[in-house]
């Protein structure tokens, strides 16, 4: 079994029409439809009532069985192929370093996001446990069986840290803690430390504080959408879904206030419509509040409300890629940087010899996470896939090689004379 899906992959060296960039006008998520009401709400798993044995695997034609958080949770394939609960090969790599666990119900995520394979308006279509994700299947595992493995693995374990990934879900709050929890007691947070990608639409301070205390190391808030239009356009009022930007940073400077510097962050996805200076903006402002950048190149995720868009052409990526690590961890600032009239970058601010060899170095176009126990610059969370398939690789989940970056050149526009 391999841990790739190629279908829907189309290359994303030019966008559609020939831009270098996905502009706002274009990338308008279709509209969810109706559910029957037969299918809300896990109705069918619950109704069938599948009693679940052992490890899941998604399967369309198969019942699906009736599994919960905290007793069950899904996993990436990458993780469930490094933990030894699912066979297969990932393309260029031995195994992630992230043990990704995403909490599970029947009634799924309750939230409509338009890039999300995850999304409600796809319980018309398929049982929550059997959608895509990032790209990718997500096998259910019971937790004690994860416990089991990383704790009978040892300081021998391959993950440098366990990462609980929220939905939007009435049971979320207290399911992440009971998770954290099960972990805790058999597991040293120290040795494999934890964090959390959370659910701000149903979180208060007290939730934040609550994770901190029971040992969580990083907090996460998933903003996505870099600005509040195409939040709300893409997960808010524009989609049926609950999200409301605001909501989301008051919890992530709860999640600053609460954590402290470096130990908070946010995801972002790039090329759903906003401009690099959008982007890069957001970023520097993470960066001047004390936190960290993880990034996502959109890729239409197939059964999605967005799956009719194009991928994010390369070179948008590579440059705001690049930006980002820029900001993140070279002192760059988006103030130095020069932006077009479409807001794409066009010089970084940065002497030539100096990029010349954050270029080569190649950790800027690896993929961006919570740090693992190589460096801090190299996540432990490499999602191998999960933005691209890896015929046109837009986050490397490895240490890309010369080859590599002659084609990231290519694609940034810079001569690779100096590769
Ligand atoms: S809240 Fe998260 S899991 Fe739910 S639809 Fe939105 S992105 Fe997907």
């Amino acid at each position: 079994m391999s841990c790739v899906k190629t279908e829907g992959a189309q290359p994303a060296e030019k966008g559609r029409d020939g831009l270098d960039f996905n502009p706002y006008e274009m990338m308008e998520p279709r509209l969810p439809g109706k559910t029957p009401k037969n299918r809300k709400n896990g109705a069918e798993v619950k109704n069938r009532n599948l009693e679940p044995e052992g490890v899941y695997r998604p399967d369309y034609n198969i019942l699906t069985p009736n599994m919960r958080s905290p007793e069950y949770v899904q996993m990436s394939t990458a993780a469930a192929i490094t933990l030894g609960v699912t066979t297969g090969r990932m393309y260029r790599c031995s195994c992630t370093r992230c043990l990704n666990l995403l909490l599970t119900y029947p009634e799924g995520c309750r939230a409509n996001c338009a890039y999300c394979g995850l999304a409600r308006h796809r319980e018309a279509e398929r049982n929550y446990a059997d959608r895509n994700f990032i790209r990718v299947d997500w096998p259910a595992v019971p937790m004690d069986v994860v416990i089991d493995k990383v704790a009978g693995d040892g300081g021998n374990s391959p993950f440098h840290r366990m990462c609980i990934s929220m939905i939007t879900h009435p049971n979320s709050d207290a399911d992440t803690v009971a998770v954290l929890k099960k972990w805790t007691d058999r597991i040293d947070p120290e040795a494999i430390p934890v964090s959390i990608l959370s659910n701000p639409t149903t979180m208060g301070r007290a939730d934040v504080q609550k994770l901190k205390d029971l040992g969580a190391d990083i907090f996460t808030v998933a903003l996505d959408a870099a600005t509040p239009e195409l939040f709300d356009r893409t997960r808010g009022k524009g989609v049926q879904s609950p999200h409301k930007w605001s909501k989301y940073w008051e919890v992530l400077q709860d999640a600053r206030d609460i954590f402290g510097p470096q130990k908070f962050g946010v995801h972002i996805i790039v090329g759903m419509g906003e401009t690099e200076h959008d982007v890069l903006n957001l970023v520097q402002k993470i960066v001047d509040m004390g936190g960290h950048n993880h990034m996502f190149c959109f890729f239409p995720e197939q059964g999605s409300l967005m799956d009719h868009l194009p991928a994010t052409p390369r070179d948008q990526w590579r440059r705001v890629q690049l930006g980002r690590y820029l900001i993140d961890y070279c002192d760059a600032r988006v103030d130095h940087m020069k932006f077009d009239d479409h807001g794409r970058v066009t010089d970084f601010g940065l002497p030539t010899g100096e990029m010349d060899d954050i270029i080569n170095d190649g950790l800027a176009f690896r993929t961006s996470g919570c740090p693992g126990k190589f460096q801090d610059d190299i996540s432990a969370c490499d999602r191998p896939y999960g933005d691209s398939p890896p015929s046109d690789i837009a986050s490397y989940p490895f240490q890309p090689d010369r080859k590599d970056i002659r084609k990231i050149r290519k694609q940034l526009e810079i001569p690779h004379r100096l590769v």
